[in-house]
């Protein structure tokens, strides 16, 4: 085996001991289903962690991860995951959760034109995604980048309630759009702050303790 894979292998491996270890309990108690309360969209970015909606460790049953995606955009596998949710699990609660610094959202708005062509294309439906829906109405002073990460995550949000109608008006499901601070660019990294409730604009953060 070249020495890098095995190197990957084996670091990889030990991370996962620590996993089994820590885990153990919940795992076996969880072993006959799961009814998670909500299912996280986030992007793919690896600074944007699943533990930024449950604290300092997984909550394992808590929280759908489903497949991350670019720019956290909603395509037909995401939809496809949250029918799954919402016919099977019953999963109340649908999150688009965006990020400041998005690489994406960055890519989308610069000259995107030499990258390949699988690339691209995202890169022109992302941009055409957001660029339909207009500016935020309650988003404190931001940079361009994370307007348009507002916009992004708002954009998301409308396309899985034209997908889900039914299930929102009788309250079955609700679609939350949400961006976690990681730039730092309204207070602490990390921070979740949510920026719409069923297409509706809003700005709702934590409090400090
Ligand atoms: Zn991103």
């Amino acid at each position: 085996m070249r020495k890098d894979v095995e190197r990957f292998i084996q670091k990889r491996l030990s991370k996962n001991e620590g996993f089994v270890q820590a885990y153990r309990d919940e795992l076996k108690a969880l072993k006959g289903g799961q009814s998670p309360e909500c299912y996280v969209l986030m992007c793919g970015d690896s600074r944007c962690a699943e533990t930024a909606w449950s604290g300092e460790k997984v909550e394992l049953g808590e929280v759908f991860g489903g497949p991350a995606t670019m720019g956290n955009v909603v395509n037909d596998a995401v939809l496809a995951t949250l029918a799954f949710n919402v016919d099977h699990l019953k999963t109340k609660f649908f999150v688009v959760c965006g990020h400041t610094g998005c690489g994406a959202v960055e890519a989308s708005m610069a000259d995107f034109s030499s990258e390949r062509a699988i690339l691209k294309n995202e890169l022109e439906k992302l941009k055409a995604d957001y660029m339909q829906v207009q500016a935020h109405s309650q988003l404190p002073e931001s940079d361009t980048v994370t307007l348009n990460v507002a916009r992004n995550v708002q954009a998301q949000v409308l396309k899985v309630l034209q997908s889900f109608e039914m299930e929102v008006a009788s309250g079955q499901l609700t679609v939350l759009g949400a961006i976690c601070d990681n730039q730092g660019v309204w207070g602490d990294e990390g921070r979740l702050y949510f920026t719409s409730i069923n297409g509706e604009d809003c700005f709702v953060k934590g409090e400090n303790k």
